[in-house]
């Protein structure tokens, strides 16, 4: 994110700059440097090899940042040690830019370094000028006390060093300075420690022959070959060899560590997951060379627009994955999705070709959607198939947009074919009377036997239909299926209703009373013999569009039922004009109710309140003998549920209905016993 806004952090190193540069430029005045002095094959020596660590300098990849490692301490400490401070001073702070400029840093930042390794190095050359008197050929001799001193200066160097960076930084991340602190010391103070207790090391070998010094930067060079290699490797495992980006392994740790930090400090972090829309069109018609060039250039643009302390990283085939460490709060993520989405606006020119690209971001924010990277990634991957699927653009992370996971998203599209492939099947479900004993209907519920899944619940099937528009020809499907299915048992001597589920956007359709009407006519049957089971909550969805629906579809005679009673919080006032002739008392009441008191109470007082408003009252989910019983006593008028039958396709329960039917033997064997076999094989 950049902010052109002047912040406290620009006034900090405009600071350290101005007094750097007085403190060299009074070095280069005051002191002066008497190049006869220092120049000689030794001087030139060192201060290549300061260059040439300030050029080359290891970059360590550690944690949250990279850090570098250079020669350039050990040999700006020889010079320090041999020529004195002004000289040792000017050569580093020489390497210094020319490193930074080599690296295109901003030229703020290289007049920053400029000032910071000045300040550190002058103080530092106060310090070892205490105990010797560098202007007078520097130390040749390291006794006990100089090395002291050695250690005690090369400490303030760090620090100045290293303090002088952390203020900046902490300022930038909005971390407290300590906390930044303690994330690098130990690193920095050890890799400092050790490159400077070689300097003099470097002296003496110099001060004996310069011949001699190749054979101790020998096994520095295969040390620094060493490092660069296994360094390579290391970055080769964190890195996506393409872009170069941060890969998956170790953008779920940097996610990681921003959740500490933001739990820390008490702020948020985000992390956004964006897939390009068409890349694979891309791919596939142009090749790979042009898909590859195009995943670069993504990478550089989506680099473009973050902070520093922000990371961007390529998570594998076209989809991206940023990391915002410290946000104010969701303005600020849009701003950054705003700048995400314009900068991929702009059209790609991969080798004379001109690609427009789309992008779907997902957003999953700390502590707000999950404590943790692999909470916090899924519910951002969620989201961004939500964006795909919604043509957002982008989404941010909520409870209900859950079902938009690949898998599920994957199984909308197989929905969609099912219907066609005979997939989906309707069972249905006896409703018996309980005083007679008789059947007076079905329920109608659907299946699907999935080719791969085996067989898939409505509960899990249903509400995508319902997210994605595919519900209407679905209960079309289920409305048509068990109007014939009911044809059929009524010209068998079966005279029995039909009940079928509704959903909310169903019951919305305005033309639902006319295909209803239209159905009824083609399958020939009576509409009192149609029941359509709704619950409050699909009602109270839409209640005045609801009302009407209902009142069309009850002048035409088809009855209405209220499903799973007792679990919705609409209102009784409400649900008392409404034209409905039936409630159903959800199983979760049923199920327990001889052995838990609360739900026999709630199921007792719903039976009355259904026969006080004169309705019929069903009980479902009735699984035992005791369990019926207990309804027949308490005047249900309905039962449906396993102890009965499970739900079953309609030849099994025209079996099952036959074998209903037949008078009960004297001993009066439990209503399931005589039926129960043409239909067991079907219990869920
Ligand atoms: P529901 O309307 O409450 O259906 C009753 C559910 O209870 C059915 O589950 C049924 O198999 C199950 N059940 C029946 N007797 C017993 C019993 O004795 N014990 C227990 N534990 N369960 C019993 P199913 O078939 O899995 O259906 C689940 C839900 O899916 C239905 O709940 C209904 O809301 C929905 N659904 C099913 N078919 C359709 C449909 O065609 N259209 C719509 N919109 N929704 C449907
Ligand atoms: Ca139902
Ligand atoms: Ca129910």
């Amino acid at each position: 994110m950049r902010r052109s806004r002047l912040q406290p952090v620009h006034g900090y190193c405009a600071a350290v700059s101005i007094l750097g540069l007085s403190v060299l430029a009074g070095l280069l005045v005051g002191d002066g440097v008497r190049l006869s002095a220092v120049l000689s094959w030794k001087f030139v020596f060192f201060a290549v090899f300061v260059i040439f660590g300030e050029l080359y300098p290891l970059r360590v990849p550690r944690g949250d940042a990279e850090s570098a490692i250079t020669t350039s301490t050990t040999f700006g400490f020889a010079l320090l040690l041999c020529f004195g401070t002004a000289p040792a001073v000017i050569v580093f702070a020489l390497a210094s830019a020319l490193g930074d400029i080599v690296g295109r840093r901003a030229w703020w930042k290289v007049v920053f370094n400029v000032a910071q390794y000045t300040l550190a190095l002058t103080a530092c050359g106060h310090v070892l000028g205490l105990a010797v008197d560098l202007q007078a050929g520097g130390v040749e001799k390291f006794t006990v006390r100089n090395l002291l001193m050695l250690l005690v200066a090369g400490g303030v160097f760090f620090a100045v060093n290293v303090g002088v960076t952390a203020v900046a930084v902490a300022m930038v991340q909005r971390l407290p300075l300590l906390t930044f602190l303690r994330q690098d010391l130990a690193f920095h103070a050890s890799s400092t420690g050790v490159l400077i207790a070689i300097s003099p090391i470097v002296v003496v070998v110099a001060g004996h022959s310069l011949v001699l010094l190749p054979v101790i930067l020998l096994p520095m060079v295969v040390a620094y070959k060493t490092a660069s290699m296994s360094l390579d490797k290391e970055h080769q495992a964190f890195h996506d060899g393409l872009t170069g980006l941060p890969n998956r392994t170790l953008f779920y740790d940097r996610a990681q560590q921003a959740i500490f930090a933001a739990r820390r400090n008490r702020q948020a972090s985000a992390v956004l997951l964006i897939d390009l829309d068409r890349f694979k069109e891309v791919n596939d018609t142009l090749g790979h060379h042009i898909g590859d060039l195009l995943l670069k250039e993504v990478g550089l643009r989506l680099q473009k627009v973050l902070r520093e302390v922000d990371t961007v990283a390529r998570l594998g085939g076209d989809e991206f994955g940023l990391i915002l460490r410290n946000v104010a709060g969701q303005e600020e993520i849009v701003g950054v999705v705003d700048r995400i989405t314009s900068a991929l606006h702009q059209p790609f020119i991969v080798e004379d070709l001109r690609l427009d690209i789309e992008a779907s971001i997902g957003i999953a924010l700390y502590p707000h959607h999950g404590e943790d990277a692999e909470t916090l990634m899924q519910r951002a991957d969620v989201a961004m198939y939500a964006a795909k699927a919604t043509h957002d653009g982008h989404a941010i992370y909520a409870a209900n947009l859950d079902h938009y996971t690949p898998d599920r998203l994957s199984l909308v599209g197989e929905l969609r074919e099912a219907l066609n492939r005979g997939q989906l099947v309707v069972h249905y479900q006896p409703k018996v009377t309980i005083a007679t004993r008789t059947v007076e209907g079905v329920e109608a519920l659907l299946r699907w036997n999935h080719p791969q899944r085996g067989r898939i619940n409505p509960d899990e099937f249903i509400p995508l239909a319902e997210q994605t528009g595919l519900i209407k020809p679905l209960t079309m499907f289920v409305l048509e299926q068990a109007l014939r299915q009911c044809h059929t048992w009524h010209q068998g001597g079966h005279q029995i209703g039909v009940a079928v589920n509704l959903s909310t956007r169903v019951l919305q359709d305005a033309h639902l009373p006319q295909d209803v009407a239209r159905l009824l006519k083609t399958c020939t049957v009576e509409p009192q013999w149609l029941n359509l089971e709704l619950t409050e909550s699909i009602i109270m969805a839409d209640p005045a569009r609801s009302m009407e629906v209902l009142t069309d579809l009850n002048g035409m005679g088809v009855r209405l039922s209220i499903d799973d009673f007792g679990t919705g919080y609409s209102s009784l006032a409400y649900l008392k004009r409404l034209p409905v002739h039936e409630i159903k008392i959800d199983k979760s009441f049923i199920l327990n109710m001889t052995v838990d008191d609360n739900d026999a109470v709630i199921a007792r007082s719903t039976i009355d309140l259904g026969r006080n408003l004169g309705l019929r009252v069903v009980a479902e989910g009735v699984e035992t003998t005791e369990v019926w019983d207990n309804l027949a006593a308490m005047g249900c008028d309905v039962a449906q549920g396993y102890y009965l039958s499970p739900p079953a396709p309609g030849d099994a329960i025209t079996g099952w209905l036959a074998d209903f039917h037949r008078p009960l033997d004297p001993a009066g064997t439990a209503i399931r016993d005589q039926a129960y076999d043409s239909v067991s094989a079907f219990l869920d």
